[in-house]
């Protein structure tokens, strides 16, 4: 329906936001549920972000975050969930009573999407490529889901220190390795990609497919409409895998969720990026 006088704006904020999918995806459910809202992209600045947050969402809408203001959002919430906590990051935020609150939903998208690929992963050895904002998301989901082990690796060594002891201080399913080469003879219930390596012809893959280290099963993060060269090389190799849609999916559902208070057409989100 054409927007109204009476219309709930949501908005994406971030920088860049001309490439995002996210007004697609939540404006195709807004027109399955019938429900009288409209969803934009706005590139801003990082000191504008809480303003533009308590606006929106004191406006009776709302909205979620992207790169690179994920943390800085911290700063417009008046309360904020335990993900938004435990990743110090928030991607969605609302209006509840007279608080602006957070919560972060890629957890909750990283959850559902790797639950779809592997069912329940209880007790897995998990490999996660990357140290950044969806690897904290990820090891949030893992550790909460009872992973029995996650060996992460990163680039940069001391960022995957970082994320550890951030989200998971003391815990002992956590270790870090230097490099994929360290545990080349290892094998994995599931390898996770949580870095950029993807969104480009030239990038090399995110781990290898020759069984150094093996796994079982591949998540990749990035997305592509027709899937990602590591999905692709991993299902010809006869590993399960998915691209970051399914998550991208499942993270606005869960969005979707928290400001409609209904469930959300997930059918029609998913038919969007199609
Ligand atoms: P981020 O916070 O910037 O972290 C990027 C991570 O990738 C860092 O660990 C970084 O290592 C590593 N990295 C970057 N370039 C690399 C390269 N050339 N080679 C090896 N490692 C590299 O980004 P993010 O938010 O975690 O996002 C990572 C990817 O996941 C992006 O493509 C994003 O679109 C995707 N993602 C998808 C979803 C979804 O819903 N599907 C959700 C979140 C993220 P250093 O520490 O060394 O810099």
């Amino acid at each position: 329906m054409p927007p109204e006088a009476t219309t709930r704006v949501f908005a994406l904020l971030g920088d860049p936001v001309a490439h995002s999918l996210s007004p697609r995806i939540q404006n195709a459910a807004l027109a399955a549920a019938g429900l009288d809202g409209v969803y934009v992209a706005l590139s801003c600045l990082p000191e504008d972000v809480p303003f533009l947050m308590r606006g929106l969402a004191r406006a009776g809408g709302g909205g979620n975050i992207t790169i690179p203001h994920k943390a800085t959002a911290l700063r417009g919430l008046a309360a904020r969930s335990a993900a938004c906590e435990r990743t110090h990051a928030c991607n969605t935020f609302w209006q509840e009573g007279a608080r602006v609150v957070g919560d972060n939903t890629d957890v909750y998208g990283f959850d559902s999407a790797l639950r779809g690929l592997v069912g329940d992963f209880r007790n897995g050895d998990v490999l996660l490529v990357g140290a950044g904002g969806g690897a904290a998301a990820a090891l949030v989901a893992l550790l909460d889901g009872d992973v029995g082990r996650v060996t992460i690796v990163n680039r940069t060594p001391r960022n995957a220190q970082f994320l550890a002891s951030r989200v998971a201080s003391l815990d002992k399913r956590v270790r870090i390795v230097s490099g994929l080469p360290a545990i080349a003879s290892e094998s994995f219930d599931i390898a996770v990609n949580a870095t950029p390596l993807g969104l480009r012809d030239a990038d090399p893959l995110p781990a290898p497919i020759d069984g150094a280290p093996g796994y079982r099963a591949a998540f990749d993060m990035v997305y592509s409409p027709l899937g990602t060269a590591w999905v692709h090389a991993a299902e010809a190799a006869g590993i399960r895998a998915i691209d970051g849609k399914e998550m991208l999916v499942c993270q606005a559902a869960a969005a979707f969720e928290r400001w409609w208070q209904r469930p959300a057409p997930l059918d029609a989100m998913r038919a969007a990026l199609a």
